[in-house]
């Protein structure tokens, strides 16, 4: 019998994989638990702007059990017992800070939510999502603190690495303001995550691809990829209307090709959590909807890279 090749994760599979990471640092599974805390985003509340991200619908995304009237505690306990009836023997759990942005408050209450999230048994670590200009020193030395003694993952909403895609989509921040803050936070010791959505108005194939060198070069522990949904009765889907040709909604085939010639230039070092969004069909314009879950296109994408014989990081060096 042939011996499988392993990577330099350690393992068979072809990209350093969240289950991966999670089984080096904690021997077995980890589940995250969403919450949401009730936080605003300065980006809908005028503090830098009122329409949101042009592709912004919050209420796509949250699980049926977290909604903002429930206490932090009573989420996460809700969260959990949904989870175990899934995966009887999962016993650890990170909260995760999913919805808006879960920075933008005083620290006073960061330290109340972060502090009841990790009161509850099981939960062992924070995944706090954010937009990379909402995290002063403040903030980061707060979390930084609880970096000490629990798994902390800040996750950064980055998009695109380009200045004029970021205008675009109305993000209110630009791409040298993500990588101060994804360095500033690696600095603290601080886990680091990055959100990229691919399709994003007037980007090329080759910038898209581009970006996995501009990506492998920051201090980013774990990455997250989506290909461009257009939600219902969001901005982007008026602009969507318009003008479709500025955007680029990947058929499931053309997004495998394109995903495997961009991990190949990407750095193997960097976890990736996630390859694509699955909001639900009902959520979405008639175009561009796979109706296929995140899993699904995860074992179309590893039986690529196995036909293709490729992996992440097969031209890291190259790109
Ligand atoms: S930063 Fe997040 S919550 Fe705020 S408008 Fe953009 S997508 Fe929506």
């Amino acid at each position: 019998m042939t011996e499988k090749k392993t990577y330099q994760w350690g393992t068979p599979r072809r990209f350093n994989s969240l289950s991966d990471h999670f089984r080096r640092e904690f021997g077995g599974r980890v589940q995250k638990v969403s919450v949401n805390a009730g936080f605003s985003c300065p980006n809908r509340d005028g503090t830098k702007g009122t329409g949101g991200c042009i592709y912004c619908d919050s209420l796509a995304f949250s699980p049926s059990y977290c909604t903002p009237e429930k206490p932090v505690r009573m989420q996460i306990e809700q969260g959990i017992r949904f989870h175990r009836k899934r995966y009887r023997h999962a016993d650890k759990f990170l909260a995760y800070f999913q919805s808006f942005t879960n920075t933008y408050a005083d620290t006073e209450k960061l330290e109340r939510l972060y502090d009841e999230a990790l009161s509850v048994p099981g939960v062992i670590g924070l995944v706090i999502g954010t937009r990379p200009d909402c995290v002063d020193d403040n903030v980061l030395n707060l979390i930084a603190r609880f970096a000490k003694n629990f798994y902390v993952v800040i996750e950064y909403g980055i998009e695109s690495c380009y200045n004029r895609t970021l205008k675009k989509i109305n993000r209110g921040h630009d791409f040298g303001t993500s990588a101060d803050a994804i360095k500033k936070t690696a600095g603290l010791g601080i886990r680091t995550g990055g959100h990229i959505i691919f399709g994003l108005p007037d980007e090329s194939r080759e910038e898209m691809i581009a970006q996995a060198a501009i990506l492998s070069e920051l201090p980013l522990d774990n990455l997250k990829f989506h290909q461009l949904q257009v939600i219902k009765n969001t901005i982007l889907s008026r602009q969507y209307n318009m003008s479709p040709r500025r955007f680029t909604l990947f058929t499931v085939e053309d997004y495998l090709e394109f995903l495997v010639e961009f991990v190949e230039r990407l750095n193997p070092r960097m976890v990736i959590e996630r390859f694509a969004g699955e909001v639900p069909l009902r959520f979405l314009e008639r175009k561009g909807g796979w109706g296929l879950r995140s899993d699904q296109v995860l074992r179309m994408f590893e039986k690529k890279l196995e036909e293709r014989d490729s992996w992440q990081g097969k031209n890291y060096l190259l790109s």
